[in-house]
C-alpha cells in the first residue's frame, strides 16, 4: 500500500482523549486514515489535563500544569510553535521545590515561628545534590538496592533540628514528584531511567492553559471523530480467531450499549484505570507479561487544594508558605510507626506540603498532597479541608487569615476514569522491563498483528508521569499503524 491509498478502509478505535489518545487521533488522521473513532468515558476531553475557571476568567489547572522541559519536548515546540507560553514573568511561577527555592519561599514551624532562609537555602541545595545523584545514575553501590526514602537517609547528614525538618519536607516534595505514598516505598536506583529534557523544567502555559495546546490537535480531527460519555466496557480482540467476525478482529463495546468493530483499538487509558478494569475490560484476558506490568508498576495520587480568598492576607514579598512539622509523615521513624493501622488517618494534613501562590491569582493557595493521605482527604467534605486549611495557615504563620471564599480540590484517586495522579517505579521492580510489558502491543508478536496497543504517559519508559510522555507515545502507536500499514 503506498501513501494513504487503501487507509479510508482501516477502522480504528482510540480509547481515551488525554493528550496520549488525541495524539494518536491526530497523528492518523494527518497520515491519511479517515476512519479513527475516539471514545472517551467522561463529558469532556483532556484526561488528566483539565482547563477550568471556577474562580474568576482566568484558567486554573486541576491537572497538568507545566510543561516539564524543553529540548526535544513535542509540547513545548508546539506550544512555542503556536505562541501558547506565558510571556509574562509574574506568572512563570514554579512549584516550591529543593531545586527552585529562593526567599520568597515562607518556611513555617508549628510555634508560627520561621526557619532562617540559610538553614532552608543549605537542606535544600545538599537534598538537590542527593536527588541528582539518582536521576543521574551516579549512586554508590551500596544505595542502588535501597530506597529512595533509605538512600537519602543514608547520605544525608543533618545535625540541626530546623535542617531536619527542612529535610522531611524535602522528602515530602519529592512525594509530589513522585507520586508515591512514601519515598520509602520508591526505587532509588530506577529515578535514573527517568529523563527530563533540557531546559527550564517549569514552562508555565499564556492565556489559555494546558487547554490550549491540545485545542492545536483537536482542530485537525474531523468533526464527530471524539464521542464523549462512551465508557468502554469490553474490548473483544479475537474475533478473527472466534470466527464471529469475518471483516474486523476487534469489537469494542461501551456501558452504554453501543458497539463498534475495527481493525486496531489503542488503549490510552490510565494505569490506575487498568489496574480497576483490566481483569473485566479484554477478553480474552491480557497475557501474563501484560498483567504482571499492571501490577507492579505504581500509580500514585497527587491532588490540589485551591483555595481562594477575596483578599491577600500574605506580604508582597511572599509566594509561598510551607510546612515543617516536629514529625513528619516522612520522618523514617513516624513512617514505619504509622505503616501500621490508620493513626495517619488523624493526621492527613501533616502531608500538605504547603501553599503556593496561584499564577493569575492573586489572592489565591494552591496546596499539594500526595499518597494514601491525599486519598484519605478526598474522603472528606471540601468544607471540612478547608477549614482544616486555613486553621493550618493561622496556627502556622500566625498571620490575620481570613476564611477561604471558594475552593476547589481535585480528586483524582477517586475519580473512576483515571484512578490517581501518575505513574512511578516501586521499590524490586524493574521499570524498564515492565514499562515496555506495558507497551507491547498484542497479539504478542508471531501471530495476527496490531489488534490492541497501548499507550498512555505508564507505557513511556523514560518519560513517564507527563504529559509530553503521553502525547510522545500516541504518536508511537500511531506510527506503529502506520508503517503496518504502509509495508
Ligand atoms: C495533579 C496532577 C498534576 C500534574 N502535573 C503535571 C505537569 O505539571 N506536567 C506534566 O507534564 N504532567 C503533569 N501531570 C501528568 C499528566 O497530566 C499526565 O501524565 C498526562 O496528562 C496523561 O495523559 P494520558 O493521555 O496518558 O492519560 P489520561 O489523561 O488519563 O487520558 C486517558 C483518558 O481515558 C479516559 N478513559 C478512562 N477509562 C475509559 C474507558 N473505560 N472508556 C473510555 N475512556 C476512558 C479518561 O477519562 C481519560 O480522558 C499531572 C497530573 C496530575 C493528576
Amino acid at each position: 500500500m503506498s501513501d494513504s491509498e487503501g487507509l479510508e478502509e482501516v477502522k480504528v478505535v482510540v480509547v481515551g482523549s488525554g493528550f496520549a489518545g488525541v495524539a494518536a487521533a491526530a497523528t492518523l488522521v494527518k497520515a491519511g486514515f479517515q476512519n479513527v473513532l475516539v471514545l472517551e468515558a467522561k463529558d469532556r476531553v483532556g484526561g488528566r489535563v483539565h482547563t477550568t475557571k471556577p474562580f474568576t476568567d482566568k484558567v486554573l489547572e486541576v491537572g497538568a500544569n507545566w510543561i516539564h522541559g524543553q529540548k526535544g519536548n513535542p509540547l513545548f515546540q508546539l506550544a512555542k510553535q503556536h505562541n501558547l507560553l506565558s510571556k509574562d514573568p509574574s506568572t512563570s511561577k514554579s512549584m516550591c521545590s529543593p531545586h527552585s527555592v529562593t526567599s520568597k519561599d515562607f518556611f513555617f514551624k508549628e510555634d508560627g515561628t520561621q526557619v532562617s532562609k540559610k538553614v532552608v537555602e543549605q537542606v535544600c541545595s545538599r537534598f538537590s545534590k542527593l536527588t541528582d545523584k539518582a536521576f543521574d545514575d551516579e549512586l554508590a553501590r551500596k544505595h542502588r538496592k535501597m530506597t529512595l526514602g533509605g538512600y537519602l537517609d543514608d547520605a544525608f547528614e543533618e545535625s540541626t533540628e530546623d535542617g531536619q525538618m527542612v529535610f522531611e519536607w524535602c522528602k515530602r516534595i519529592e512525594c509530589t514528584d513522585e507520586a508515591c505514598s512514601s519515598l520509602y516505598e520508591v526505587s532509588a536506583a530506577q529515578s535514573s531511567e527517568y529523563i527530563e529534557p533540557e531546559g527550564g523544567f517549569f514552562n508555565t502555559l499564556g492565556l489559555g492553559g494546558y487547554r490550549a495546546v491540545l485545542d492545536v490537535l483537536l482542530k485537525d480531527l474531523p468533526t464527530g471523530t471524539i464521542q464523549c460519555n462512551a465508557e468502554v466496557k469490553t474490548i473483544q480482540w479475537d474475533l478473527i480467531k472466534e470466527g464471529e467476525s469475518e471483516e474486523h478482529p476487534v469489537r469494542i463495546t461501551c456501558q452504554n450499549g453501543q458497539s463498534y468493530d475495527a481493525d486496531h483499538v489503542i488503549v490510552t487509558v490510565s494505569l490506575g484505570v487498568l489496574k480497576d478494569k483490566a481483569d473485566t475490560m479484554f477478553k480474552p484476558s491480557l497475557p501474563q507479561p501484560k498483567l504482571n506490568a499492571i501490577k507492579n508498576l505504581g500509580f500514585g495520587t497527587v491532588d490540589k487544594i485551591f483555595l481562594y480568598f477575596e483578599e491577600k492576607f500574605w506580604p508582597d514579598d511572599c509566594s509561598t508558605i510551607q510546612m515543617v512539622w516536629e514529625e513528619g509523615p516522612e520522618d523514617e521513624d513516624v513512617y514505619k510507626a504509622s505503616s501500621k493501622g490508620d493513626d495517619w488517618k488523624e493526621t492527613w494534613y501533616k502531608k500538605i506540603t504547603g501553599f503556593d501562590v496561584v499564577a493569575r491569582h492573586p489572592t489565591a493557595l494552591c496546596g499539594w498532597i500526595t499518597g494514601r493521605e491525599a486519598l484519605h482527604m478526598e474522603t472528606l467534605e471540601d468544607s471540612e479541608i478547608r477549614e482544616t486549611c486555613v486553621r493550618l495557615l493561622r496556627t502556622f504563620t500566625g498571620w490575620s487569615v481570613p476564611g477561604a471564599s471558594k475552593t476547589l480540590i481535585s480528586r483524582w484517586g477517586h475519580d473512576s476514569h483515571v484512578r490517581g495522579s501518575y505513574t512511578y517505579v516501586p521499590h524490586r521492580v524493574d521499570g524498564v522491563e515492565e514499562h515496555k510489558a506495558l507497551a507491547a502491543p498484542l497479539p504478542p508478536k508471531g501471530s495476527e498483528p496490531l489488534q490492541v496497543l497501548f499507550a498512555g504517559e505508564a507505557t513511556h519508559v523514560n518519560f513517564y508521569t507527563t504529559t509530553h510522555g503521553a502525547y510522545m507515545t500516541g504518536v508511537r502507536e500511531a506510527q506503529r499503524l502506520i508503517s503496518y500499514h504502509s509495508d
